[in-house]
């Protein structure tokens, strides 16, 4: 009987061994942006940009949302709009004070401002956007003296893994000649 089987027969033993030790090499955030991807992954398999979002409080997420831009017709429907406002309606409360919202790219200006108006203190982001970037990026929103509130940015978890399934996506298409 070798040292697994023999943990094993105590029902629990190196099962729970194994889950604490993933647990603790895997920090926190790492945690909640695999989440994040888990929604961008969404979005890709119904054909729009993958870009997830979840907001996070006391340890549980409270808010998901993938873009749906294409599907909904809507300009509006960004990852972090539709996981802020599932958020609020799990809170019955459109203030997040003590939320930590992680969404695979960086927020646009739309966004950026949705999240300082519920209130979220914290914005954790894996890969940057030159391009409508409002963290800092193309412009700085999230975090300004020129406005009354303010957001903590953290960026770069998993960034290549938020990036490449981006960077898959828009090569399928350009290979299909969409
Ligand atoms: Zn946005």
């Amino acid at each position: 009987m070798d040292r697994a089987s023999d943990y094993g027969s105590e029902g629990w033993g190196f099962e729970f061994l194994r889950a604490r030790f993933f647990y603790i090499v895997m920090d926190d955030h790492t945690l909640w942006m695999r989440f994040a991807l888990q929604e961008a992954r969404k979005a890709r398999d119904k054909n729009e940009v993958p870009i997830g979002a979840v907001v996070v409080h006391e340890g549980r997420i409270i808010g998901r949302g993938h873009n749906l831009v294409e599907t909904l017709q809507d300009p509006t429907a960004h990852a972090e709009m539709l996981a802020i406002t599932s958020a609020a309606n799990s809170l019955a409360s459109w203030r997040l004070d003590d939320t930590i919202l992680y969404v695979t790219l960086e927020p646009c200006s739309m966004c950026a401002g949705a999240i300082l108006l519920a209130r979220i203190p914290t914005i954790i982001f894996g890969a940057t956007d030159p391009r409508y970037g409002a963290c800092g990026s193309a412009v700085q929103i999230a975090n300004t003296d020129s406005l009354d509130i303010h957001a903590n940015i953290i960026h770069g978890i998993l960034e290549p893994e938020c990036k490449k399934i981006l960077q898959d996506f828009f090569a399928e298409i350009r290979q299909r000649g969409d």
